[in-house]
């Protein structure tokens, strides 16, 4: 079991062993997705500041490659283990297939706490790992990305490093890269983009209107941090926000802005004075049309989904809900939009930029822009129309779709030998 009781594998079992049962599925197609295809366990020792050396553990793994390469990130966290990112590897086979990407799923990442790093320690550990895991990488076969704090930095050590060993540019073996390297300006915003695509979509489904609507988001880093911004672009009213030290309030609407200079400055939300302090414990109560997780996984239990006021949770976090609190959430006719879905513009916006290394040829981004924005749109349609014509949940019908063409591309394949 991790973070508090809630164990996303098992979890992500739960809801595959569902969708089986809703498409058909056969023994081989349950079997096969039902476990990750490989996971490759790593010591990583690293000369620290000081002269000794530590030895951290690391792991790359793959849940399905039928539909292509494995694509996911790194992360590095104090609490990571191998069942979390199999359970966030098998969410990536469902992901890439429902925004129809020709990628399978792979997660990775390494048990450390950053900020206890310096840089040199940090971009050691990432060398020393990305080579620990370089025989599963390439452009063909398995391409991080960044996730919990990772950034474009580590993914350029990253690239730097594989290149180093194969004594060649491999500019398609990483992606949300540093623009120097050919990463793609919008890669950035892309999640948090794809995020609101799916917003204005169900809303409008809803019949809700979007402009002066309120938020509640949970997280305030890559994704929260240029979500709050879009949202409050968007004529939204972002009342709450919360990070991993704290919560502020204010019922006419947060500054991102000036937010995230207060959290460049402080690294927290926390003391942030364009808003009231409150507890964790209040956020998820706190009125809003919208709640937004936005950090890690399990955020959303029985408790927040009793009280979250929201009309509509759209999961920027992967796995951020458990299952007893989507069950709460369900009973309660709140309308979640899953993570597979919501936060596929990440690894869409990966997809261009891995295309565009491939082809060696940079697209305008404005041509990138409506690519992405088109392919969360027509994902968020097809498990619309899945979930209207089954009279599922939106989860469900992510999965139901997820899980069909998997098995399109499973069974078009067949069994090696
Ligand atoms: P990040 O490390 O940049 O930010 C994480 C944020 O969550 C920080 O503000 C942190 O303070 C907050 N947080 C951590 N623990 C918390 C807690 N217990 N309570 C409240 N807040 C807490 O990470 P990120 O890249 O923004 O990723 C956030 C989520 O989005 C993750 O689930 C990740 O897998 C998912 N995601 C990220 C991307 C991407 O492009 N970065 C793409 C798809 C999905």
């Amino acid at each position: 079991m991790v973070n508090g009781g809630f164990d996303p594998w098992q979890a992500m079992l739960e809801r595959l062993r569902d969708a089986f049962d809703l498409v058909g599925a056969d023994e081989y197609v349950r079997s096969v997705l039902s476990v990750p295809r490989r996971s490759l366990e790593v010591s990583v020792p690293v000369r620290m500041d000081d002269g000794h050396v530590e030895v951290f553990k690391g792991w790359r793994v793959h849940h399905d490659t039928s539909r292509g390469p494995a694509k996911g990130g790194l992360r590095f966290h104090p609490l990571l283990n191998v069942d979390e990112l199999a359970a966030l590897a098998a969410a990536m086979t469902l992901k890439c297939a429902i925004v129809d990407l020709p990628f399978g799923g792979g997660k990775g990442g390494v048990r450390c706490d950053p900020t206890k790093l310096s840089d040199g320690e940090l971009e050691r550990l990432t060398r020393r790992f990305a080579y620990e895991i370089s025989w599963l990488l390439g452009p063909d076969s398995d391409v991080p990305a960044p996730d919990v704090n990772t950034d474009e930095r580590v993914m350029g050590w990253l690239m730097d490093t594989l290149s180093m060993i194969k004594g060649g540019n491999i500019p398609g073996s990483v992606t949300g890269k540093p623009l120097a390297l050919g990463g793609m300006p919008l890669h950035a915003g892309a999640t948090s983009g794809g995020v609101v695509t799916c917003l204005r979509a169900v809303l409008a489904e809803l019949g809700i209107g979007l402009t002066g609507s309120r938020a509640v988001i949970q997280g305030f880093g890559k994704v929260g941090a240029p979500l709050a911004y879009l949202l409050a672009s968007a004529g939204m009213r972002v009342v709450a926000v919360a990070d991993v030290a704290g919560a502020v309030y204010n019922p006419g609407g947060l500054d991102p802005s000036q937010l995230a200079a207060h959290v460049a400055e402080h690294g927290t939300v926390a003391g942030f004075k364009g808003g009231q302090s409150i507890g964790t414990e209040e956020f998820w109560s706190v009125e809003s049309e919208v709640a937004v997780p936005a950090a890690l996984e399990g955020a959303i239990d029985t408790e927040a989904a009793k009280v979250i006021q929201a009309k509509v949770v759209i999961e920027a976090a992967n796995g951020p809900t458990t299952l007893s609190g989507d069950a709460v959430l369900e009973s309660r006719g709140v309308v979640v939009v899953p993570d597979i879905l919501a936060n596929a513009g990440g690894v869409t916006a990966s997809y261009l930029e891995w295309v565009q290394a491939r082809q060696g040829y940079a697209w305008e981004q404005r041509v990138a822009a409506e690519r992405l924005r088109s392919k969360m749109d027509l994902a968020f349609r097809e498990v619309w129309a899945k979930a209207d014509r089954l009279k599922i949940s939106l989860r469900r019908a992510a999965y139901v779709l997820g899980v069909e063409r998997v098995t399109e591309a499973l069974l078009a394949r067949g069994l090696f030998p």
